[in-house]
């Protein structure tokens, strides 16, 4: 993980109550930084852990990138910084991990310099370790910080959501979001677009879905969808051009083109194919095809059959279209 230690362009406003919480030296022992995927929460929470150590910073607060303490935060080695995340084939953060994170944020640093743990997604603390981080967050260690990041985080328990100073990001506006896309590079614009309007507005996701190419995936599954609903193909042909390996991935990016489904018409610039099959279908068929295809999420990650799974949420697709065209 390379990036840099810049703020992404519509975070200014945020940030400048971050940075007057830490001039005035009252930003809290835990925050709770929140919103959709792809709004730059991550970003956001390595630049606040900088700014608590640059020694040479810039306007706002804003660390330097360059600094000793710049660097090693970049590199994760900054030794006043902890980083939990998931481990790879594991479902959630271990309790060993919270454990030693909370040991660290305990030991007073020699030279009375700030602490700071992001747990990243918070949402993935069990049990035990979100009982083992409360303890630290109600007696918390002079100087410490701990961001917790979370795109679900109504997940979390109430008892730690309350004790937590808020950070919600939200979708930037469309035209500073495509501003930010270009100046990336990444894709012409109108490609750039297209990947804004699959990523639900989330700038950072859609430049990763154009660097990633799974943009033309994306693509692929919407046709499948839309071939489906005018009987061009049938449920156990496009489970297969889906893909058992894709599945996950397809059932997840369902999830949230139906999400936009719902919210029709309020979606900035949205795909007309999108708008033109939110007015054929019923509202409470829609919701509740919705939790079907969360259940069937489910049903994967508990190692259901792949085709079984994409067949059966295909099959109801394709009778919520037609019970769309009967009414
Ligand atoms: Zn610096």
């Amino acid at each position: 993980m390379s990036e840099p230690l810049q703020l992404l362009p519509w975070q200014a406003p945020m940030w400048r109550l971050a940075a007057q919480a830490i001039e005035q030296d009252r930003l809290g022992h835990a925050l709770l930084l929140s919103g959709l995927r792809g709004t730059g929460k991550r970003v956001f929470a390595r630049v606040l852990a900088a700014a608590l150590w640059c020694k040479t910073p810039l306007a706002e607060r804003l660390p330097c990138g360059r600094c000793d303490d710049c660097r090693q935060v970049l590199s994760e080695a900054h030794p006043g910084y902890t980083a939990l995340r998931v481990e790879e084939d594991k479902r959630d953060i271990s309790i060993e991990a919270v454990r030693i994170l909370c040991e660290r944020m305990g030991m007073t640093s020699h030279d009375g310099r700030s602490k700071v743990a992001i747990v990243d997604p918070a949402d993935s603390l069990n049990r035990n370790g979100v009982n083992a981080l409360l303890k630290t967050i109600e007696e918390p260690p002079p100087r410490s910080h701990l961001l917790l990041v979370s795109e679900r985080p109504l997940a979390l328990p109430a008892t730690l959501r309350s004790r937590c100073q808020q950070m919600r990001f939200a979708i930037p506006a469309r035209a500073e979001a495509l501003n930010w896309l270009a100046q990336s590079g990444a894709a012409a614009p109108a490609e750039a677009a297209l990947a804004l309007d699959a990523a639900h507005g989330a700038p950072v996701l859609a430049l990763q879905l154009l660097q990633d190419k799974s943009l033309e995936l994306q693509q692929s599954w919407r046709a499948a969808l839309l071939d489906l609903a005018a009987g061009r193909t049938d449920p156990l042909k496009a489970a297969t051009t889906v893909g058992e390996a894709q599945a996950p991935a397809f059932l997840r990016w369902l999830y949230g083109w139906l999400l936009d489904l719902l919210r029709a018409g309020l979606v900035p610039g949205g795909a007309a194919d999108i708008e033109a099959l939110a007015r054929t279908l019923p509202r409470h068929a829609l919701d509740r095809y919705v939790s079907e295809v969360q259940e069937n999420l489910r049903r994967l990650e508990f190692n259901a059959k792949a085709q079984m799974v994409l067949e059966a949420v295909l099959i109801r697709w394709r009778a919520l279209v037609a019970l769309g065209q009967r009414s």
